[in-house]
């Protein structure tokens, strides 16, 4: 009759309480491991390990919780057979139940502890780790950022050393020098720089700013997924259409400074080809792989279509004024540099030829941004030299219209 008693306290209180502390672990150990849905591999295993271990425990806690419960309990069924006080029971029962839960408490905490720690902290990775969209260039083989999911986390990664800490800090930099520049040119006291310089020489400031910035903030944010990678990629050859239209401004303005017609053509039509240029970088296929040799070619062909306006200045005015008086020079060398740059794009050397060796530094995507980055300063040379000469002329005698 004794034991019966016992049974049936046991049922009452132990039973409805134990049912959520052994499922508990369980439910905790598939939510911790939500976050590792993003293509858990071998690169992955260490930090699953550590994932595992607070859950691991809080799970152990939990059982070994259970089982000082139970034996705990025993010892209080015993009490309760000698002394069946309704207000001891109830306050035990209320303990008991709080004893219960302080492990799943813990948990729940160390599983939102490790979701942080998960969430702020990733590792590089080797190529055929990453999805297919991260895939853009096989040669570097190892160094990769994962999917982050995140731009907190893509935003810390540029002061971290993987594939695009290169890619992300040389435009960066330019962009800040850049920046500098242009604040520098445009506050100048009207007497040195008249406002029409300012505006003429501020379309090719804000075309090399908005490239270099698009650009570094695509490398940033590549990693976060696959939308806002596509999204980024888009903006960033946009930024290169901008940088080339934004370069014409000044110098058609100059070189046919006192020519209005050539002058309204070629911008307009620089301002047209660019525009298709942007319209063709949104299409959607345009960013995959495969069309790697049809994006350089179509910037290339944008650039050289500079090539009509400086052939009409050298038959007009001839080959050593073009020289001399017209920057072409520095033009035909920044068009070599662009060009150069964006062919070791296409192509991919040096890590072509020796890959998994230009991993981090040194990889044809760095060396094609320090030759955008130098094409623009050799640009901005150019462009002050011919803008020198033209405003020392002084004002056109009369205007032409070819
Ligand atoms: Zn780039």
């Amino acid at each position: 009759m004794k034991m019966s008693t016992i049974e049936v306290e046991l049922n009452r209180v132990v039973q409805p309480d134990i049912g959520p502390i052994v499922r508990q672990p369980q439910c905790v150990r598939s939510d911790v491991h939500s976050p590792g849905t993003m293509s858990l591999d071998s690169d992955y295993s260490d930090a699953e390990e550590d994932l595992s271990i607070p859950t691991y425990k809080a799970t152990k806690q939990a059982e070994s919780g259970n089982l000082l419960q139970l034996s705990r309990q025993s010892s209080s069924f015993s009490s309760l057979e000698e002394d069946s006080n309704d207000d001891e029971e109830e306050h035990e029962r209320s303990r008991v139940g709080d004893f219960f839960t302080a492990p799943c408490r813990a948990a729940e905490q160390a599983e939102e502890f490790v979701k942080k720690v998960w969430e702020a902290g990733w590792r590089v990775v080797h190529h055929h780790s990453l999805p297919d969209w991260l895939r853009d260039n096989d040669f570097l083989v190892k160094g990769h950022r994962p999917p982050t999911n995140s731009f907190l986390a893509c935003f810390k990664s540029i002061f971290r050393i993987h594939t695009e800490t290169g890619n992300i800090w040389s435009h960066l930099l330019g962009m800040i020098a850049f920046i500098a520049i242009a604040i520098y040119f445009v506050t100048r006291p009207s007497i040195e720089i008249q406002w029409q310089e300012k505006a003429i020489f501020s379309a090719f400031f804000v075309g090399a700013i908005l490239c270099l910035g698009f650009s570094w903030i695509f490398h940033t944010v590549y990693c976060h997924s696959q939308r806002i990678g596509k999204l980024f990629n888009k903006l960033d050859y946009c930024g290169i259409a901008l940088l080339t239209m934004g370069s014409f401004v000044p110098w058609l303005y100059y070189s046919f400074y006192c020519r209005l017609g050539p002058k309204i053509l070629y911008l307009v039509a620089i301002f047209l080809l660019g525009s298709a240029c942007i319209v063709v970088s949104l299409w959607d296929k345009f960013s995959e792989p495969h069309f790697r040799g049809i994006r350089a070619g179509v910037f290339i062909a944008l650039g050289l279509s500079g090539v009509v306006p400086a052939l009409h200045y050298v038959i007009t005015d001839g080959f050593y004024h073009a020289i001399h008086c017209a920057s072409l020079g520095w033009l035909c060398l920044m068009a070599v540099l662009y060009i150069v740059g964006a062919v070791i794009y296409a192509v991919r050397i040096p890590e072509r030829l020796f890959p998994g060796k230009f991993d981090l530094w040194f990889q044809s995507h760095q060396i094609f941004h320090m030759f955008v980055l130098a094409a623009a300063f050799v640009h901005y040379h150019g462009i002050s030299e011919i803008a020198y000469y033209r405003l020392t002329l002084g004002d056109c005698l009369e205007t032409e219209i070819f």
